[in-house]
C-alpha cells in the first residue's frame, strides 16, 4: 500500500493529493505584497487570502537566503541542517567559501524523501548557487535560471529548458531571472505535471525597490500572474519567503547601524573578534524578523520558515544577495 505520510527530520508531512507548488520569494518584506495588493497589483494574491491563509511568522537566524531556504525544504533550523550561512569561513582550507556545497548540509530534505517516496519533483532556482544544496539526493527536475542553457538530462533531469519556456537566457542581475522561475515552473507544469514543484527566486528587485514603489509593483504584478496560472493549472500553491527587506537608514538619512565590537569585547575579550574576512573590526545591521506565508490553503506542504532583513544601505540599494 502507498504510504500516505512521510517523516523527515522529526516532523510528519502528508503526502500531496493534488499538484502542489511552493515558492519561495526571496526578500519578500510582507509590506511588499500588502502594498501590491492595496493598489490592485496583485489580483490573484486578493481573492487568495480573501479564500486562503496568510500567516506570519519568524524566519530562521541568522536571516540569509541559504539557511532559509534550507529550513524551508528540511522544516529544521540550522543547528540540524548545517547550513548556517551564505558564506563561512572553512578551517580546513582556511578560506572563505561559499556555503552551497552539500558537503556542509547535515540533514536530509523533504525534496529527497518525497522523490523517495515516488513523488514527481521539480526544482527551479533563479540563481545557481541553490541548485545543488536544494536537489541533494533528489530524484527528479532541478535546474537555475542562471545556467538554464547548460541543463543536461544527467545533471539537471531535463534538456533544453530555454525552447520549453520560449524565452532567452535571462541576465543573472535582472528581474528576468526571477521571471524565468515563474514562466518555467507553468510550463513544466502544463507538459509533465510534478506532483511537487519548489520554486524559489532572488531579491534582485527587493533590494533594489522599496514597497509600494513602481519597480517592486511590477515584479509582483508579473509575479501574480503566473501564480494565477499555476491554480488554474489545478495546483496548491504556498507562498512564502526567506527574509524581507528594509531600510538600513533612519528617517533623517542617517545610516541605521549597531557596531558589535563593544559587545564582543566586553564577551570575549578586547579585539578578541575580528570579521574573518579581512579583520575589520565588526558592525551590524538592524535585522526585523517577520515574514509571510500565503497559502491556498494554508500550509498543506512543508513548513514556512521566513524572512528578516538584511540588505544594503538605503534599503534597497544593491544588488548583493543576502
Ligand atoms: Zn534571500
Amino acid at each position: 500500500m502507498a504510504i500516505a505520510e512521510l517523516n523527515v527530520n522529526g516532523r510528519n508531512y502528508k503526502l500531496p493529493t493534488q499538484p502542489t507548488v511552493v515558492v519561495c520569494v526571496d526578500g519578500c518584506e510582507p509590506d511588499y505584497l500588502a502594498q501590491a495588493v492595496a493598489t490592485g497589483q496583485m489580483p490573484w494574491l486578493k481573492r487568495t487570502l480573501a479564500l486562503g491563509s496568510g500567516l506570519m511568522a519568524d524566519c530562521v537566524v541568522p536571516s540569509f537566503t541559504n539557511p532559509n531556504n534550507l529550513s524551508i525544504v528540511t522544516g529544521a533550523p540550522p543547528s540540524v541542517h548545517g547550513i548556517c550561512g551564505n558564506y563561512l569561513f572553512d578551517t580546513a582550507t582556511g578560506t572563505e567559501v561559499m556555503m552551497n556545497d552539500p558537503k556542509w548540509l547535515r540533514a536530509p530534505t523533504l525534496l529527497a524523501a518525497l522523490s523517495d517516496a515516488g513523488q514527481s519533483l521539480a526544482v527551479i532556482t533563479a540563481k545557481d548557487k541553490l541548485r545543488k544544496l536544494l536537489g541533494h539526493k533528489m530524484k527528479g527536475i532541478c535546474f537555475s535560471s542562471e545556467k538554464a542553457d547548460e541543463v543536461s538530462l544527467e545533471e539537471n533531469g531535463i534538456e533544453d529548458v530555454l525552447g520549453l519556456v520560449g524565452k532567452p537566457l535571462p541576465s543573472v542581475y535582472s528581474a528576468d531571472l526571477s521571471e524565468f522561475v515563474f514562466a518555467a515552473g507553468v510550463k513544466l507544469m502544463q507538459k509533465l505535471k510534478p506532483d511537487v514543484m519548489y520554486l524559489s527566486t532572488t531579491d534582485y528587485v527587493q533590494h533594489k525597490h522599496a514597497p509600494g514603489t513602481d519597480g517592486a509593483n511590477a515584479f509582483y504584478r508579473m509575479m501574480d500572474g503566473y501564480l494565477d496560472q499555476l491554480e488554474s493549472l489545478g495546483c496548491v500553491i504556498v507562498l512564502t519567503a526567506d527574509h524581507g527587506m528594509n531600510a538600513k537608514v533612519a528617517l533623517d538619512g542617517t545610516p541605521d547601524v549597531i557596531y558589535l565590537q563593544d559587545w564582543f569585547d566586553d564577551w570575549l575579550g578586547a579585539a578578541k573578534a575580528r570579521d574573518f574576512a579581512d579583520h575589520r573590526p565588526l558592525c551590524g545591521a538592524p535585522r526585523r524578523a517577520r515574514f509571510v506565508c500565503h497559502g491556498l490553503p494554508a500550509r498543506r506542504f512543508g513548513c514556512c520558515c521566513g524572512l528578516q532583513s538584511a540588505g544594503a544601505a538605503q534599503g534597497h540599494g544593491s544588488g548583493a544577495d543576502p
